[in-house]
């Protein structure tokens, strides 16, 4: 079956707002199933939006619109769309009386005239219940069409969608698609693509779709299926075949798990507490660790040594070390490193050093050059990178590879993911 979505507001057209509704709606879709083949905005005009409507309702089975259903004079949604599927409106009994207990429940004595426009349904429609605002939702049906009206604002949307539409829509589409996200890092997106040819050729269902992101590459599979078991039997195999191809360099199968928190949850499974000290990623490494609640327990110490003089004083790097190799090297990397351990006890230490730009960059120590280096059960792991981009990007990078090198050393250590 087909869906697409009309967003109803001059305030999207005008860029005022960001459309986050046609996303979120765009992505339930996509779970239950539907084909949505085309997405329009239009402003708060009723010649306009009745065209919309119109056209939408020609070549779509189902019509999600969102927006202009409340009170005022510019809330044109309902008033146009009982117009164009010709269902009159009249005044919902229900409908008025769940308006006067919100308006009762926020402590409103009088309720102004324009508010009772929102009790007004069309014929025949079914209502969906606002429990976050006053505008209802609607549910109309006319000759194997549905159109489906949602309130713009997304705390009375989500829930409305999720709560009532969501099992609507099921029902009338029986067939949902199922995803499971497999995260790597540490194989780069062409690499990735290449070792997975021959099932990315031969897929039907499920499907697999690369995403390449900074230092990762996130894989979805992605299967069309009439219940959770049907899922689980055609997803897991893929996902299994995936890991044996991958090994270590998968670091979640969880869609909500990032890269940190699949950090803190290794470091917490093995009692282990990390220190970090930085130079060209002034701080990017340890503000992604903290942001990852439960941090507090494997987290020792951050520290950003950006200069020569910071990283004698507080990581103890050798003056000769720093003469003779420079900042940014192997060497000044490892030193860090063991540093920083042994300034805070802890079990672990990542270090990074490196050139980020646009400047400071030799024909010998070219810009995007850094050397991050990983101390763990007195040993030293340090990896080179040449990373290119922007200065954010750079830095950006060498914190993913960082957080990445710290994971490895973990299960290299310790045992598996
Ligand atoms: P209300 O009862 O608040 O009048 P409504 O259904 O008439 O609801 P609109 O007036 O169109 O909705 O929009 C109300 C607010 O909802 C907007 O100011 C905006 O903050 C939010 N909103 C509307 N449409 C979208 C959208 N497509 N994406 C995100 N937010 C939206």
């Amino acid at each position: 079956m087909t869906a697409e979505l009309i967003s109803v507001g001059t305030e999207i057209l005008m860029g005022n707002i960001v459309n986050t509704n046609a996303q979120y709606l765009a992505q339930q879709c996509a779970m239950l199933g539907l084909s949505v083949y085309h997405q329009t905005v239009v402003g708060d005009n009723e010649e306009r939006l009745s065209e919309a409507v119109r056209t939408a309702l020609d070549r779509s089975d189902i019509v999600i619109l969102s927006g202009g259903l409340g009170p005022t004079e510019d809330d044109l949604t309902k008033e146009v769309c009982a117009k164009v599927m010709d269902m009159p409106l009249e005044e919902d009994a229900h409908s008025r009386r769940m308006i006067e207990e919100y308006f009762k429940s926020i402590g409103t004595k009088k309720v102004t005239d324009n508010n009772w426009k929102q009790a007004m349904v069309p014929h025949g429609a079914l209502v969906l219940d606002n429990h976050n605002g006053t505008a209802p939702g609607l549910i109309m049906e006319k000759n194997g069409k549905t159109a489906v009206l949602l309130p713009g604002p997304p705390v009375e949307l989500y829930p409305m969608f999720k709560e009532q539409v969501f099992p609507y829509l099921q029902k009338l589409q029986p067939e949902k698609f199922v995803s499971r996200m497999v995260k790597i890092c540490g194989v780069g997106e062409s690499k990735v693509e290449s070792q997975l040819l021959d099932l990315i050729d031969a897929q039907t269902n499920p499907t697999i779709a690369t995403y390449a992101k900074v230092g990762e590459v996130h894989l979805r599979v992605t299967a069309r299926v009439k219940n959770d078991e049907e899922a689980a039997a055609l997803i897991k195999p893929v996902v299994k075949e995936i890991r044996k191809r991958f090994g270590n360099a998968v670091y979640t199968t969880k869609e909500e798990e990032t890269l940190e928190m699949a950090v803190v949850r290794l470091l917490a499974k093995y009692e282990l507490t990390v220190t970090t000290a930085e130079s060209c990623t002034g701080g990017l490494l340890a503000g992604r660790i903290v942001n990852v609640p439960g941090a507090s327990e494997v987290f020792r110490e951050g520290f950003i040594t950006y200069s020569n003089k910071a990283k004698r004083k507080r990581l103890d790097v050798n003056k000769a070390t720093l003469k003779k190799y420079g900042a940014v090297s192997k060497e000044t990397a490892r030193e860090m490193a063991m540093g920083g351990v042994f300034a805070t006890d802890a079990d672990a230490c990542v270090a990074v050093t490196g050139i980020a730009g646009p400047d400071g960059g030799t024909e010998e120590k070219p810009v995007g050059l850094v050397y991050i280096s990983c101390y763990m059960n007195d040993n030293v792991v340090v990896e080179k990178y040449q990373f290119s981009g922007s200065r954010d990007k750079i830095r950006e990078q060498a914190a993913v590879k960082g957080l990445d090198l710290l994971r490895r050393c973990i299960l290299d250590n310790y045992g598996k993911s």
